[in-house]
């Protein structure tokens, strides 16, 4: 039996964890810092032209010039490995920051090519043009074959499990229906394989509060590290309560700003403090939830009413 929107079985409302869902033994919930390391990509990806406005490319290679080093001796300080999703491209144009990332012991995880929007394929051929691309380019820089993968502008078609599937991932990171991880099936048939699915938030990423680049991206609005702090500690908090999975996706061109860090080393100095709370990576975490007795999601797309609506 599958749990899909059809409502093939019973909502159990008493029970916090769903069915079959639980963490190692000793643990009670579960906190994953990732850094999306997008660098120049998603700027010249929907705006080819900026690759000759050096201000906004300057601005883009704060991560991987300046942010990276600050960030790893961050994690390195607190004893955390993080989970670092390339695009291929950057690793390309920043070989050593990427070689760095490896070399202290972190994951790195699948993000695009040029930080491509699913919504953005023409068709299935091209999603998987720009997999296979990010693949070949984190091998050729860092020769590592990532198991994980997360959507640039987490953006999935209904097809897309599948190609992550057939191309040996192990987990997505993105979707937003839970606050715990599961078995995502790759295809709308209840009998599909899985992967798992780690899902994520937009509340839980830095670019909302924190990411201006005029005429670009951002609302002219930039919060202060110590008001993003108070929500992330809340969230925080509050998964904690509810035994899920508090993921947090930072950019190093975003988070990696000085008193941005000493907020995020607050938040880990928080985290650790945490009775019960298992710091991980999202693979040590997809790894663990594979093994689980759960009952795959399978998601199919709402159909239309006919029309007028
Ligand atoms: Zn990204």
């Amino acid at each position: 039996m599958s749990i899909g929107p059809e409502g093939a079985e019973r909502i159990d409302w008493r029970s916090v964890l769903p069915a079959g869902f639980r963490w190692p033994d000793r643990i009670r919930a579960a906190a994953c810092f990732t850094f999306d390391l997008d660098a120049e990509s998603p700027i010249l990806f929907d705006h080819p032209e900026s690759a000759g406005w050096l201000d906004v490319m300057s601005h883009q290679a704060y991560g991987p010039r300046t942010a990276v080093p600050r960030l790893l001796r961050l994690l390195d300080r607190r004893g955390v490995r993080a989970t670092f999703f390339v695009p291929g491209y950057t690793a390309k144009r920043w070989p050593a920051a990427v070689r760095a990332i490896r070399d202290a012991g972190h994951e790195i995880a699948h993000h695009g090519y040029l930080h491509e929007g699913a919504r953005s394929a023409p068709d299935l051929a091209t999603e998987e043009a720009r997999l296979l691309r990010g693949f070949d380019a984190l091998d050729r820089v860092a020769g590592v074959r990532p198991v994980g993968y997360r959507a640039p502008n987490w953006q999935l078609g209904y097809a897309t499990p599948g190609l992550l599937a057939k191309h040996g991932f192990r987990y997505d990171s993105g979707l937003m229906d839970a606050d715990h991880p599961y078995h995502l099936a790759v295809s709308g048939k209840p009998d599909a394989p899985t992967i798992v699915e780690l899902p994520a938030h937009w509340s839980l990423d830095d670019w909302e509060p924190y990411n201006y680049l005029p005429g670009i991206t951002g609302s002219g609005v930039i919060a202060s590290p110590a008001d993003v702090l108070a929500r992330w500690t809340l969230e925080l908090e509050a998964l904690v309560d509810e035994g899920g999975l508090f993921m947090l996706t930072n950019h190093p061109f975003v988070s990696g700003r000085a008193s941005r860090v000493a907020a995020l080393e607050t938040l880990i100095e928080r985290a650790q403090a945490i009775d019960g709370l298992w710091i991980a990576t999202a693979e040590e975490i997809a790894a663990w939830v594979a093994g689980l007795p759960l009952t795959p999601v399978v998601h199919v797309p709402p159909p239309l009413p006919e029309r007028p609506w």
